[in-house]
Parts: C-alpha cells; sequence; structure tokens
C-alpha cells in the first residue's frame, strides 16, 4: 500500500475511532442523565409527597381550632347577645388557646364580619372591634363554611395563613372564627427539609419556602388586575412581589420540568444550594389552591453521568483498541493462510508439473525407446548391409586381385608341370638327385601356392569384428602379401617404419588387413605410370592410440576426391576397375573399431592417409 494512502487510512481509523468514542461517551452521558433524572424524579416525589402530608397535617391541626371555636358555649353565647363581660371570658379564652396552639392569633367575628373577640386583646393593635369582611376568608366561611387563605395582616404585616370557619347556631352563620397561622408555625414541618421546597398560592406567589429570600417571589408573572386585586383584599400587604426568575429549560414527564434557579441571596441554605439547574416537581396542596414545588439538585445527576461518561469513553477506546488487536489477528491469521494457500499453490503446481513433466519424460522416454528400438533395428539393418558392403568390398578386391593371383598360380603350375615332368625324366634317366631336387622345388612351390590360397581364403572369409590386439607389422605383411604381384610389377618396394617394438592396436585383424589392402591398392593405382614409385608405410604410438600412415608419391587428391574421399560410389577410377566403396567402407570399419582414417595431400607430393586406432592395452595376448 503506498504511504499516502496508509497515512489516509490510520487517520481514518483515528477519527473513526474518536467518533465511537465520542458517541459512546455521549450515549452514556445521555442514558446516565436520563436514568439520574429518573432517580431524581423519583427522589423528588418522594420528597413531595413528604413535605406536602406534613404540611397538610400541620394545617389541619390549626384548621382544627377555629371549627371547635363553634362548640364553644361562651363563644356561641357572645355572638347570640355580645356583653363586653362574655367578651372579655372569649378574649381570654382565646388568648389562652392562641399560646398554646403557637398560632398567631385567633379570633371571633360576628356576622357582619367585625371582630367580637381575639387572642391579641390586650396589645394596641388589637384586631378587636375592626371590621374585617373584606378579607376572603371572611367571604369563603360564610359562602362554603371554611375559609383558607394566606395573606399578611393589615395591622401588624405579618403574613400568615387564615384558617376561617364559619360558626353556626340554630338561627343559622353567626359569624366566624378564625385562626391565623405564622409561617414559621407551617414551615415547622419542613425543618429537616433535603432540598429548597416552596407553596405557590393561588396567584402564584411564593407564600412558604424553606427559602427564606424565596418568600413573596412570584413564580409567574402578574397581570395588572390581578395586581389591583391585591390591593383591595390587601392580602399582600403591598408588599412588592419580585419574580423568583425562575427559568423553564425543559419539561419532562410527569409534569416535571427542568429550571435554572437565580442566586437571590446565600447559594446554600440548610446544607444544600438554592441556585442552579433544578429538578421542579410540583403537585397541589389537599385543602388549599396552593401547589408545593419540591427543587431537587441535578448538578449531582450530571456529575454522575459525565462519570459514567468517561468511564463509557474509556470502555469503548478499550473496545476499540480490543478491536484493532482483534482486527490485527485476524489480518495475521488471513495473512498466514494466504501465505498457506499460496504454499498449497505453488505445491500444487510444482506437482502438477512434475506430473505433467513425469508424463512428458515417460512419453519421450517411450519415445525414445521406441526411437532407440527402432534405432538399433536401423543399426542392425545397417550392420549387415555395411558387412555385406564390406564383404562386398572385399569380393571387389580379390576381383581386382584375381588376374594377379592367376597369373601367381598360373606360374607355379606351369614350373610344377615343367619340373614334375623334368623330375619322371630325371628319374627314368637315372638322376634321382636332380629328379629329388626338382621334387623339392615342387615342394616348395605348392607351399607358396598354399599360402596364398590362405591369405586369400582369410581375407574373403566374413570376419567375427570382435576387437582383439593385433600386431600392426603383421597385418601390414598380411595386406601386402597380397598385394605382392602388384607391387612387383610397379616395381614398388614398400618401405615399411615400424621401428617402435611391438605395436598392437585393438581392432579386428581380418577387417584391419582389408583397410590396409585398399589404401596400399589405392596407392599403387594412383601411381601407375609415375617415374618413381614409392609407398611408405609408418606407425606410431601416440598415448592410447596407434596412428599408422599410408603415403604414395602418386598426383595427390584433387579437390573434388579430397570432398567426396569417403563417399560410397565416388571413384574417378575407370568402369569395371573402381567401385567407389573402398574408402567408404574403409572409414566405416576404423569408426567401429573407435578409430578414424583421414586423407590429406603431402607437402612433397602424393597423398598421406592416416588411420588412428585404439592402442591395445597393455600385456593384452595375442
Ligand atoms: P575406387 O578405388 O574403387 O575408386 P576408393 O574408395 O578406394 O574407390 O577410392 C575412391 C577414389 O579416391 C579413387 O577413385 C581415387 O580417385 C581417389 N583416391 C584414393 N586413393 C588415392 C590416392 N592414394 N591418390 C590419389 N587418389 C586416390
Amino acid at each position: 500500500m503506498p504511504p499516502r494512502k496508509k497515512l489516509l487510512r490510520l487517520l481514518a481509523l483515528v477519527l473513526g475511532f474518536v467518533a465511537l468514542i465520542a458517541a459512546a461517551s455521549l450515549l452514556a452521558y445521555r442514558f446516565s442523565l436520563a436514568m439520574g433524572l429518573a432517580e431524581l424524579q423519583v427522589t423528588g416525589r418522594h420528597r413531595l409527597d413528604l413535605y406536602a402530608t406534613s404540611l397538610e397535617r400541620e394545617i389541619d391541626k390549626y384548621a382544627y381550632f377555629s371549627t371547635t371555636l363553634g362548640l364553644e358555649r361562651d363563644v356561641m353565647q357572645l355572638l347570640a347577645t355580645p356583653r363586653p363581660a362574655q367578651a372579655a371570658q372569649v378574649n381570654q379564652y382565646l388568648e389562652q388557646l392562641n399560646e398554646r396552639a403557637g398560632t398567631l392569633a385567633i379570633y371571633v367575628m360576628d356576622g357582619q364580619g367585625t371582630v367580637v373577640a381575639t387572642s391579641n386583646w390586650r396589645r394596641p393593635d388589637s384586631y378587636l372591634g375592626e371590621d374585617l369582611s373584606f378579607r376572603p376568608y371572611f367571604r369563603q366561611a360564610l359562602e362554603s363554611g371554611s375559609g383558607r387563605i394566606f395573606g399578611i395582616g393589615t395591622t401588624r404585616g405579618e403574613p400568615g395563613y387564615y384558617l376561617a370557619s364559619s360558626l353556626t347556631s340554630a338561627q343559622g352563620t353567626v359569624g366566624v372564627a378564625v385562626v391565623k397561622v405564622g409561617l414559621q408555625q407551617l414551615e415547622k414541618s419542613w425543618a429537616t427539609a433535603e432540598a429548597p421546597v416552596l407553596v405557590a398560592d393561588e396567584n402564584g406567589v411564593a407564600i412558604l419556602s424553606s427559602v427564606p429570600d424565596w418568600k413573596f417571589t412570584t413564580l409567574r408573572p402578574l397581570d395588572a388586575a390581578t395586581r389591583s386585586a391585591f390591593d383591595h383584599t390587601q392580602q399582600y400587604n403591598r408588599r412588592a412581589l419580585k419574580p423568583l426568575g425562575v427559568v423553564e429549560l425543559a419539561a419532562l414527564e410527569h409534569g416535571a420540568r427542568l429550571v435554572s434557579l437565580p442566586k437571590l441571596g446565600p447559594e446554600m441554605v440548610s446544607m444544600f444550594p438554592v441556585a442552579g439547574k433544578f429538578l421542579a416537581q410540583t403537585q397541589p396542596l389537599p385543602g388549599t389552591p396552593w401547589n408545593i414545588t419540591v427543587f431537587s439538585l441535578q448538578e449531582q445527576v450530571r456529575g454522575i453521568a459525565a462519570n459514567r461518561a468517561a468511564v463509557a469513553g474509556v470502555g469503548a477506546a478499550f473496545l476499540c483498541i480490543l478491536a484493532l488487536m482483534f482486527n490485527e489477528r485476524r489480518r495475521h491469521v488471513k495473512d498466514r493462510l494466504a501465505a498457506r494457500e499460496a504454499l498449497q499453490q505453488a505445491h500444487d503446481e510444482l506437482e502438477r508439473n512434475v506430473a505433467e513433466r513425469t508424463a512428458d519424460l515417460s512419453a519421450a522416454n517411450t519415445h525414445l525407446q521406441v526411437e532407440v528400438l527402432e534405432r538399433t533395428r536401423a543399426e542392425r539393418t545397417l550392420r549387415a548391409a555395411q558387412d555385406e558392403l564390406v564383404q562386398a568390398g572385399k569380393l571387389a578386391v580379390i576381383g581386382q586381385l584375381s588376374s594377379g593371383i592367376a597369373h601367381e598360380l598360373n606360374q607355379p603350375l606351369a614350373a610344377l608341370r615343367t619340373l614334375s615332368g623334368n623330375a619322371r625324366k630325371f628319374l627314368d634317366r637315372g638322376d634321382p638327385q636332380t629328379a629329388g631336387s626338382n621334387l623339392e622345388r615342387i615342394a616348395e612351390l605348392v607351399d607358396r601356392m598354399g599360402r596364398l590360397t590362405g591369405q586369400l581364403k582369410s581375407f574373403a572369409r566374413k570376419s567375427s569384428g570382435r576387437p582383439q590386439a593385433v600386431p600392426l607389422r603383421r597385418a601390414v605383411d598380411n595386406a601386402l602379401f597380397l598385394l605382392e604381384q602388384r607391387l612387383k610389377r610397379a616395381g614398388v618396394v614398400p618401405c615399411i617404419d615400424l621401428t617402435e617394438g611391438d605395436l598392437q592396436a585393438w581392432c579386428d585383424a581380418n577387417r584391419l588387413e582389408q583397410v590396409l589392402v585398399n589404401l596400399a591398392g589405392n596407392a599403387l593405382d594412383a601411381m601407375e605410370g609415375q617415374g618413381a614409385p614409392a609407398l611408405d608405410i609408418t606407425a606410431r604410438r601416440q598415448g592410447d592410440r596407434m596412428v599408422l600412415q599410408v603415403r604414395d608419391r602418386g598426383p595427390g587428391l584433387s579437390q573434388d576426391a579430397q570432398t567426396h574421399l569417403f563417399e560410397p560410389f565416388f571413384t574417378t577410377k575407370d568402369a569395371g576397375s573402381g567401385l567407389g566403396l573402398g574408402l567408404a567402407i574403409s572409414a566405416g570399419i576404423v569408426a567401429d573399431a573407435g578409430g578414424s582414417l583421414r586423407a590429406q595431400n603431402h607437402a612433397d607430393g602424393g597423398a598421406i592417409f592416416t588411420l588412428d586406432l585404439p592402442a591395445a592395452p597393455e600385456g593384452t595376448p595375442r
């Protein structure tokens, strides 16, 4: 792979891994956050239930007071017929009750809303005699039997929860009993609250809260009409109602919201933070038009989610490394498999090649065998033909020699006739001595004739062709003996130089003689009619070879003769005197014996034939 491509691949891989790790972290964060928020919701709901219930219990406890006042005879009598003594008695009673209950005030109004008895009758700003009919709880109590409202007292500006109950006699509703509960008392139930909690009234004004700064803030904007209504009822006693500044970030299921709370005062209240991001859960407070809201801090959940995201990121990175390692291993295994496969393929290919070659070889072998067989057969045929040729050559030589031989035999025969005739005459004359010498001469002539015919017989005989140690001297002598008459006629005395001791060639004696007869015969033919004929036969040993040369003083070899000398039927001789087979047969005989026959012209004239034959191994018996 080119380095650029490799780099790009690496970059893509790194980017891929980074994306994977980021995705895993993000997923883990989201999942963990969702899980955390779900858990937080459960916790928040528990808190909400807990705070709501405890507040409800607290309110119910005080509500009970106003209801029970209807059972008080003194109170009812006072309402029926107001008398100062009765009023003082009820005032004292209410004072004691208020003190015991720890409430802000307990008072009784007549049917018109005028306070007829009150727990704070001693104080200068006592409600006694005040007309509080404008208060909404009064109306509510008259209308529905009970009235509950949060409000800030007009006299002392003290915020509190007014719990009003109508007081009824046989004549109907005769008055209204009211208990004003201070906020601290209600909030007592939240003493152990672990999260910011607030109670908003029907106007969205935070009337109770575990965070002091949140009190009298608004959760939602108030329109002008509502604000002017507050002026009339003096519900909040002209308190500046600032917005809490809750920013809703997201709405979750079951009415939960993700909100952000601004920092209004100290960041921590009762060990829990009051600013930042929170999960807000709200539910109505039973028996009131209020809503209670609990804020659970999200920070922790986010922290856990971030931790889990980090763990997921590390896990993803680990997985990436594992995947890389696995991929590396897989590639390694793949490479090994590929190498093994390639090896197997190469092996198979090799085997196939070997099989093909073997098949080729065996085919070639068969072909060769067939060829060898054919060649052997051809050679056999050739050899047979050659043998026939050799024989033919011999017979040709004999043919050539026959006139000489006839002459050779005729002469002794004539001499024999004369000698035998004379011997008889000498015996008749009584001269046995001369007759005896004649008979001796006859015997000599017969021996000579016998030798000649013997030579001829041995020459004409088909030889075995088996090589053996052949003394060169004897072969030369035998050949020249056959040509004796021709030599004589030509007046040639062969000059034989075989000085180097006992020279022996390794060949067939009969065939060597045939070659020598041929060479010497050709030399004599070439020198016919020459002034100074001469025939030199020399031999010497050259290593394990025998080199024998036959040189004449004839005209030498023509260009044509040099080219075609050893070809069968090449002859320059007249028809009847030459067949052109002599040298071809001689060369064949010499080659068969593992030698060679060459011809060249001598620098001083005449042709020179060189016969090269293997020397007989040392110590070979003749
Ligand atoms: P042939 O003697 O029947 O012609 P050879 O094969 O013996 O057949 O000789 C072939 C020819 O080679 C001869 O006809 C002759 O022309 C030439 N030749 C052979 N020996 C000699 C020689 N010694 N000098 C010149 N020519 C020769």
